[in-house]
């Protein structure tokens, strides 16, 4: 089986996104990059390098429905004359192309992000909108776990992993043991889980940390040789990476439950505290990144929590 990456460029900080081309009967890409010309450009570009052209293209499946990996599934889907569309079921607001932003903007009023802040975040779900466009529900089908995806010479099998958001996929060749994972596994930096409903229940919070790390040891269990990553280069030593993942979530863990001061903070609190320079969409991620953490501590009973005014406050036990 090849699996032939097409780095295409976007215009967040993370920068350019990996997709990959599984070059045999039935085609198929995996992720597509943001909706914007220079990315549509690389991509006809990779696929002409490999000899394929966008109607080769019969299956393109979204590791997550971040715009940098599915802005561009529509457009490619309708080019390639209704090739098939896969995405995992819980990838909800996502999906369809626009965040769900009164459930999200519940979640920022209890993670006690100000009004003012929540109004500039959602010029930012706005903006990032543009990045995308939405799938309806008859135009694409599920991705559910341990389901095989056959391509002329083998499978890809799909592994759900859950935390960097709710409906993440990684998608595993058992013949060599090579996974692709998107952004469950990134060489350079930590993935951040992304604040989200839960899928489930969109009253409640999903909760990506715990999740997330459940997600890694069953990536781990599969003793990968080669994960191809949503951003970066391949990882080849993915044991190395799961510890130095662990360390740096317990280190972050530390220090998130030092910053919550006995009388007590909201995880916007903790979040200018962890990131006093971050603007725009990063104040988004620094709230992403708190919210992850404090719930895990609750959930380990290192953080108490309570409800006043409509804004959770945690404190230390
Ligand atoms: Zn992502
Ligand atoms: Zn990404």
């Amino acid at each position: 089986m090849r699996i032939i990456p097409i780095i295409v460029p976007t215009p967040f900080y993370v920068g350019p996104v990996n997709c990959y081309l599984i070059a045999e009967d039935p085609v198929t890409l995996i992720d597509t990059g943001p909706k914007t010309k220079e990315a549509v450009e690389a991509l006809r570009e990779g696929l002409r390098r490999a000899r394929f052209r966008v109607s080769d293209i019969r299956r393109i499946v979204l590791t997550h429905a971040h715009e940098d990996h599915c802005g561009l599934a529509h457009k490619l889907r309708d080019e390639a004359k209704d090739a098939e569309v896969l995405v995992h079921g819980w990838e909800t607001g996502h999906r369809v192309g626009r965040l769900e932003y009164e459930d999200h903007r519940q979640l920022l009023v209890r993670a006690g992000v100000p009004d003012e802040e929540i109004r500039a975040m959602r010029g930012m779900y706005e903006k990032l909108r543009t990045y995308a466009d939405a799938l309806e529900d008859d135009e694409h089908s599920e991705l559910k776990d341990e389901m095989e995806l056959e391509f002329a010479t083998g499978a890809l099998r799909v592994v759900h992993t859950p935390g960097h958001t709710p409906g993440s996929c990684s998608f595993f060749r058992e013949a060599d043991r090579t996974i692709i994972a998107g952004d469950c596994v990134l060489k350079r930096i930590t993935p951040n889980p992304i604040l989200s409903p839960d899928p489930v229940d969109p009253t409640k919070r999903f909760h990506s940390l715990a999740e997330y790390l459940v997600s890694l040891a069953r990536l781990r269990s599969l003793s990968p040789t080669l994960v191809h990553g949503g951003h970066g280069d391949v990882v080849t030593d993915f044991e190395e990476l799961f510890h130095r993942y662990l360390r740096a979530v317990n280190e972050r863990q530390a220090e998130v439950i030092r910053l919550v001061p006995k009388t007590g903070a909201t995880a916007w609190d903790v979040a200018r505290e962890l990131f006093p320079g971050a603007g725009d969409v990063h104040r988004f991620l620094a709230v992403s990144e708190a919210v992850a953490h404090l719930d895990f501590a609750h959930s380990e009973g290192k953080l108490a929590v309570e409800i006043g005014d409509g804004r959770e406050v945690y404190r230390r036990q």
